[in-house]
């Protein structure tokens, strides 16, 4: 059986920024990734957006890594050419009975260590946003927008550079405890192919929930359930009428239907929240109206004519309906009786902004595993 030191299952925004980040320091590693190349699953279905850490509670790893990934993301869009802008976002209410929740919502900011925000008034939003219906909002100016397929490219081609190896079309279908490492058992177009690792990250995204299975821990309480979110486009001549995102107060765990402009100067509404029991993008046309009626009061501009379909995304939760809040789960799993295996699972948004935060712990645990 082929010895290999560190595998990182999925090569997604959270596997390549962690394999990126562990060949800084370590040398033979194989990224797996069952598609034909990098990004096609969640991490290229995403509203890209940098996300600034309001919403999260305190001392949560969602918040944590989502602070300091937000730094380190800019840093690194800044020294790779990476194509993003620091657009800003509000918060808006479009009714004053929705004050006292904003006013929490900020402090939640506040404690979280998002040091720029403020609630600002209807006179100071018409000044920067005139065409929008709201009546207060916080004001997040380190929210941004980046272009996530450029920085998964660079942080395949950095990991390369240090001899990294990537296999596509390649599905991790086994992995087996065995007294150094793992046995790893993966199917691609040869057939079945064993080998051992000594390390095994598990980054599959929507699937990390069964990868996870697969040695035999974390079950139930893991559980992925899938979060449909749909997207509209909005047509062309109405995406300069606002010059940042636009949310709405979240009014579930979800953000909302929000308005977020990407890089191309396009604007698209969504994503909304549906649970589903299987994978599949195809949107529903019908939800254009709910769109419409959930958005028309903040961004009176948009008409329903405006509104097309466009992508859609689903995120890998941990928490069902209604349920209570859910963190990353980050672990090393040695307490299990399985050292070396570090799970990832449950990386929903802000996994986007925090994945070079989640890679930087990922660091910490390999070190003290080998
Ligand atoms: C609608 C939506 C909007 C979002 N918006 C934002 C946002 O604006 N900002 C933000 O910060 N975050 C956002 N997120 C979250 C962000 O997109 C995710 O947290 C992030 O992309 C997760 O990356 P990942 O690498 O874990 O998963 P993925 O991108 O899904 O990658 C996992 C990879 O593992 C591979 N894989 C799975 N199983 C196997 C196997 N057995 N063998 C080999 N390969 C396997 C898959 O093919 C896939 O390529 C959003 C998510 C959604 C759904």
């Amino acid at each position: 059986m082929d010895r290999i030191k560190i595998v990182v299952v999925g090569a997604g925004v959270i596997g390549l920024a962690v394999a990126c980040e562990l060949s800084k320091k370590h040398k033979d590693i194989l990224v797996i990734e069952k598609n034909p190349s990098f990004g096609q699953e969640t991490s290229s279905r995403n509203s890209e957006v940098i996300h600034a850490g309001i919403y999260y509670p305190k001392d949560s790893l969602k918040a944590n890594t989502c602070l300091l990934g937000k730094k380190l993301l800019y840093e690194y869009c800044q020294k790779n050419n990476i194509g993003y802008r620091k657009t800003g976002k509000l918060i808006a209410i479009t009714n004053d009975n929705e004050r006292e929740p904003l006013e929490r919502l900020l402090k939640n900011g506040l404690e979280n260590g998002v040091e720029d925000l403020k609630i600002i008034s209807k006179e100071e939003i018409k000044k920067i946003e005139p065409n929008i219906g709201a009546q207060a909002a916080i004001s997040s100016p380190s929210t941004g927008i980046i272009d996530s397929h450029s920085l998964m490219k660079s942080l395949l081609s950095e990991f390369k550079s240090r001899d990294g190896q990537v296999a596509y079309n390649a599905e991790v279908v086994g992995i087996d405890k065995i007294s150094a490492g793992f046995k790893v058992s993966v199917e691609d177009i040869d057939g079945l192919l064993n080998f051992s690792s000594l390390i095994v990250v598990n980054a599959s995204g929507l699937n990390s929930d069964k990868a996870s299975e697969m040695v035999g821990i974390r079950k139930d309480e893991c559980r992925i359930k899938y979060c449909k979110g749909d997207y509209f486009r909005v047509h062309n001549n109405k995406a300069k009428l606002i010059s940042r995102l636009i949310y709405p107060l979240p009014k579930t765990e979800a953000l909302g239907v929000h308005a977020t402009l990407d890089l191309g100067q396009g604007l698209r509404l969504g994503p909304d929240d549906e649970y589903v029991d299987k994978i599949y993008y195809d949107i529903d046309e019908s939800k254009k109206e709910s769109f419409y009626e959930n958005i028309k009061a903040l961004l009176p501009f948009i008409k329903l004519e405006d509104l097309g379909s466009d992508t859609s995304g689903i995120r890998p939760k941990l928490q069902g309906p209604g349920q209570d809040f859910r963190d990353f789960v980050i672990e090393d799993e040695s307490h299990n009786g399985f050292d070396g295996f570090i799970n990832l699972i449950g990386i929903e948004s802000p996994g986007l902004t925090a994945s070079l935060a989640i890679a930087k712990e990922v660091e910490k645990i390999v070190k003290i595993s080998l």
